[in-house]
């Protein structure tokens, strides 16, 4: 570490600590019906860093009674948050965003704290997050509006409706950011909110409820409930006054919320797991396509739904082209994630870790290369969950490497012959989130791209978000569409309402 990145990862550390004290000092707790409060039963757990796994803040441990205080608020809300004109809920949710560019500096820190995520990437998380929280205010007010289909006889309109109280679940990938994406439109739709974090990163939750409520959302309109999936996740899943359930996470956890919420005719929306091929033919820009496939790997600790897992190359290019990948990706080392210079942080707790370093063993046992990393760092930044980037070369699509996700900085390489067979190793894996193809070949592109199973495709890019176009996933990855007008299909109801124009014939019965 160089003199000016010591100099500044001290000057984080310090303002973290002013951040933290409270967290520290009164524990988090749930927010319901506009009040922070403890379990009904008293319980907490405890929370630690992944930078030393040691314990700073107890989290209250919500249940069944916790979910049914708060889905009761969201319920006792509904009417109001709904009857609020779009415009209203419009300012709201810019005062909103208003307020998370004012803390973005905490937020980011904090952030990076709880999940181990570079410091860099949290900065432009807590932007994205305030951009979230813009694009869905400027839909609030036209979010109601449907179709004109009239006939010779009636005149048929549709308009939208909120469909109500809703529970939104959510990873710890990211937490800050993912929840705005779902917490946002639901808001500028007219629902009102039960959201349940996830239980290894609930620190900068609670301040996005307290931000809210600061900006003026109504008690009761967003409530938060803490606690272990298994317990609280599964009574808001159960609970009757919710409506539908908004879910980001594992495919596993998602067929199981699927199975919970059966009984109550919960609809579901799923952002679950990837594996997504990033495929490299011989003509694309090699220099651009090895910026992008490493980005979207080793950014963000690899803890990326839409990360590039799996970079597929075309036999011609593979032994030059996977030389480049292994000094890129040796090229990246682990550090603390409050250093303005790392770029790979530790992993989100010591499960995850053993989960990812499993598959060192694994990709040896399956016979294929490891050029790079395979190991946790020797000396690291900081007695926490670290590894080191890591290539896995020379794979084949029978591997479990190949086909799991790993969800870490882990990169599978995997040659292939041509067009199609690089189509049937990309789409022989149960999942199908996102997707990306690399050639100067315009009608490759769009062959590849229409069969390719995926719910988003980048050609000749990384992935680059634009808040109108539909985010989400086929097959393991998910149900449901996010972003722009897709994301209020979810959290409204399409009512058609038909008038007659008093000219078309009634049928009688009984005269
Ligand atoms: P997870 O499924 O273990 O947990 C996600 C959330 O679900 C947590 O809040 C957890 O407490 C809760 N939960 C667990 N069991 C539950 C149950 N039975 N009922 C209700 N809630 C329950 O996922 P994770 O490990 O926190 O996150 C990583 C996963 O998220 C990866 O698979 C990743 O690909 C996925 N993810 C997907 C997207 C996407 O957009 N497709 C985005 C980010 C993360």
């Amino acid at each position: 570490m160089n003199m000016e990145s010591s100099a500044l990862l001290k000057a984080n550390l310090k303002k973290l600590s002013d951040y933290l004290e409270p967290v520290r000092e009164n524990g988090l707790q749930h927010l319901i019906n506009g009040e922070m409060v403890a379990s009904a039963s008293g319980t907490t757990f405890e929370n630690a860093s992944p930078i030393d796994n040691i314990a700073f803040c107890d989290v209250s441990r919500g249940d069944n009674t916790d979910i049914d205080r708060a889905a009761n608020a969201a319920k006792n809300a509904f009417a109001g948050w709904r009857a609020t004109p779009g415009s209203e809920r419009r300012e709201i949710l810019h005062a909103i965003a208003d307020k998370i560019v004012e803390h973005a500096e905490e937020i980011a820190l904090l952030e990076s704290y709880d999940t181990g995520q570079a410091i860099r990437f949290m900065q432009k998380a807590a932007i994205r997050s305030a951009a979230n929280f813009r694009f869905f205010a400027g839909r609030a007010p036209d979010a109601v509006n449907g179709l004109s289909l009239p006939t010779d006889t009636h005149v048929n309109y549709t308009i939208r409706q909120p469909i109500g109280p809703v529970g939104i679940i959510t990873p710890w990938n990211t937490p800050f950011m993912l929840s705005t994406w779902k917490i946002a439109p639901a808001l500028a739709a007219g629902c009102t909110i039960v959201h349940k974090p996830a239980e290894w990163s609930p620190v900068t939750a609670t301040l996005l409820a307290r931000l809210c409520h600061e900006a003026g959302l109504p008690p009761g309109v967003l409530n938060l409930v803490h606690g272990i999936g298994e317990e609280v996740g599964v009574a808001l899943t159960r609970h009757p006054a919710i409506k539908a359930i908004a879910f980001v996470g594992e495919s596993a956890t998602g067929s199981a919320i699927m199975a919970q919420g059966a009984p109550t005719l919960k609809r579901v929306h799923f952002e679950l797991g990837g594996k997504n091929p990033c495929i490299v033919f011989a003509d694309a820009d090699l220099d651009r396509a090895l910026d992008a496939a490493t980005f979207m790997i080793f950014s963000l600790n690899g803890e990326r739904c839409t990360s590039s897992s799996r970079v597929l190359v075309e036999k011609s290019i593979y032994p030059e082209f996977s030389k480049r990948l292994a000094v890129r990706t040796k090229a990246i080392h682990c550090g603390h994630p409050l250093d303005p210079d790392t770029w790979l942080g530790p992993l989100i707790h010591p499960r995850h870790l053993e989960k990812v370093t499993s598959y060192f063993d694994l990709a040896r046992k399956e016979g294929a290369e490891v050029p790079a990393g395979g190991v946790q760092p020797e000396t690291p930044p900081s007695p926490g969950n670290y590894v080191e980037a890591t290539l896995f070369a020379n794979a084949n699509a029978k591997m479990r490497i190949a086909s799991e996700e790993i969800f870490g900085p882990v990169l599978t390489a995997i040659p292939f012959e041509d067009e199609d067979d690089a189509l049937r190793i990309a789409n022989d894996v149960p999942y199908g989130l996102a997707a990306y193809i690399w050639t100067s070949d315009v009608g490759r592109a769009l062959r590849m791209s229409a069969e390719i199973e995926a719910g988003m495709v980048w050609v000749n890019s990384e992935n680059v978000r634009h808040l109108p176009t539909p985010f989400g996933g086929t097959k393991q990855s998910g149900i449901g569409r996010d972003g722009g007008d897709y994301s209020f299909d979810f959290y409204m109801e399409t009512k058609n309402i038909a008038l007659a124009t008093g000219n078309h014939r009634i049928p009688k019965i009984g005269s």
